[in-house]
């Protein structure tokens, strides 16, 4: 690693990491270590006592002898996976059961890097079904129903898990109806891949047909949605992959927004890299997409253009995933209303959300966020169960961006939470003059943050 690469930033996110350490130390003082001997002293109802008075020492007293607690986790993404296994290192008599259908699946985080062709696949799939052998119980079904009153999760197989805590992680869908002609049956042909699975392998099938000439369009959504610089990080991956494919070509990204995250980061390096060959049309230009002809490649925009595509990804704007809505904890916006405090719902105080399906602005909906609220949200519940004072609020973002294989950008902050809001500590991000050392060592900090986040969530 370049000892010059953004010291000031590195300082803000090892502050950030180290008052998140602090806020979680009450939880893991309080639970006990793997393979203490359980003492008698003084067991403290977990219930009834205001957690704060408590010690630590019999807080962990009172974890030992509590009955055994069932905690489960509805999704094992990022969110789901890291909660389960933080909570299993603060708690490890806690039984856990964690719902994820997939065994493993291609990850948003670097899906830009295959798309290009710079990652192998394997490097880029993961899942949480290495968590059993961590003592974590991994169902590979999907949740059909939840009771939020009654904290029961129905299974796909009719069975009913009943749970003493409740934390549903399940991600984004897509929120069809507001660009003509694209809903269910037409987005494959004009594959986002957002979610991963077979419609992303779909649409790197599409990539690499590409011919010399080729006009790719990408469409980007309004906020809030999953991963604000994803659509700007492909328009800066594919360009780098068919500038060695082809002697033309023409990327335009349509965005229903006036401003997006890194944008002069990004723009800069569109300029030095492929000038000419990448093309942002803002909102007030009339670049938000208002209907597609799938069948013909046709994206229409607010200004009346018509763009014929050889590939259209239309990132569509998005909402929690359908289970959560289904189980009442969406409002009116589509996302759950949390506490940032310890994320617990604002609509059923029984149940925690976690990830891109919580409001947490302003947190964008990454993997890095999902973390962050993943172990604050264990540390409040392993304090919770053992008696012990609620940790302080504190979570921590940081999204890299790769403008090429050897080349990336950052924006990193710390935030604290007031008033059920979530509010910026400090925050940075790359400097626009920095030289292609810079550069060079954020794309490996980006890797490394990547094999961290990976290991947070699905161990291994
Ligand atoms: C192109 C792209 C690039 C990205 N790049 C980055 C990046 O560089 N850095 C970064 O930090 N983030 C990045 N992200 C964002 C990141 O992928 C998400 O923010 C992250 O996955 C959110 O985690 P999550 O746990 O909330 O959701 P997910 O990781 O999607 O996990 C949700 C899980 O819930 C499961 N589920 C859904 N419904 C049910 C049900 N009924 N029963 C059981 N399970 C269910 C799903 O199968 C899924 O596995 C990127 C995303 C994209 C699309």
């Amino acid at each position: 690693m370049n000892p010059r690469f953004l010291p000031a930033r590195r300082r803000l996110i090892a502050a950030g990491l180290s008052a998140f350490a602090s806020a979680t130390a009450t939880a893991e003082a309080a639970s006990p270590a793997p393979g203490a001997s359980a003492s008698s002293s003084g067991a403290t109802p977990a219930t009834g006592a205001r957690a704060d008075r408590i010690a630590p020492a019999r807080a962990a007293s009172a974890l030992r002898h509590a009955p055994a607690a069932h905690v489960v986790i509805v999704g094992g993404g990022f969110a789901g996976g890291a909660c389960a296994r933080w909570l299993k290192r603060l708690a490890p008599a806690l039984d856990i059961t964690l719902v994820e259908p997939r065994a493993s699946f291609v990850t948003g985080p670097m899906s830009n890097a295959l798309l290009a062709g710079i990652a192998r696949p394997a490097a880029v799939t993961h899942g949480p079904a290495a968590l059993a052998a961590e003592g974590i119980r991994v169902v590979a079904q999907a949740a059909t129903a939840i009771d939020p009153a009654a904290l029961a999760v129905t299974l796909a197989d009719g069975r009913v898990l009943r749970a003493d805590r409740l934390v549903v992680a399940p991600g984004i869908a897509p929120r069809f109806g507001g660009i003509d002609g694209l809903d269910e049956t037409t987005t494959d042909l004009m594959p986002h891949g957002w979610l991963g699975g077979a419609q992303f392998e779909l649409l790197r099938r599409r990539f690499a047909d590409l011919r010399d000439g080729a006009t790719v369009v990408i469409g980007a959504p309004q906020n809030p949605y999953r991963c604000p610089p994803g659509p700007y990080e492909r328009a800066s991956l594919m360009a780098w992959a068919l500038a060695r494919r082809m002697r033309q070509f023409r990327i335009v990204i349509a965005d229903a927004k006036d401003d997006f995250t890194k944008r002069r980061l990004f723009q800069l390096a569109w300029d030095e890299r492929h000038p000419g060959h990448i093309e942002w049309i803002a909102r007030a230009a009339g670049g938000e997409v208002t209907g597609v002809d799938a069948r013909a490649g046709e994206v229409r925009l607010a200004n009346g253009e018509r763009l014929r595509a050889d590939l259209a990804c239309i990132v569509p704007p998005q909402r929690a995933a359908a289970i959560a809505a289904a189980a009442d904890l969406t409002d009116a916006s589509g996302w759950c209303p949390v506490d940032p405090a310890d994320f617990r719902s604002q609509r059923h105080a029984g149940v925690h959300v976690l990830g891109d399906a919580a409001i947490a602005q302003p947190m964008p909906k990454s993997a890095f966020s999902a973390v962050s609220q993943a172990r604050l949200c264990a540390a409040a519940i392993a304090a919770e169960l053992a008696g012990a004072p609620a940790p302080e609020p504190r979570l921590v973002n940081t999204c890299y961006s790769l403008v090429a294989p050897d080349a990336a950008i950052s924006v990193s902050a710390v935030y604290g939470v007031a008033n059920r809001q979530v509010n910026v500590v400090s925050e940075g991000q790359s400097e626009l003059a920095a030289g292609a050392d810079v550069r060079a060592a954020e794309a490996q900090a980006a890797w490394a943050v990547y094999a961290g986040l990976v290991g947070a969530s699905f161990g291994g």
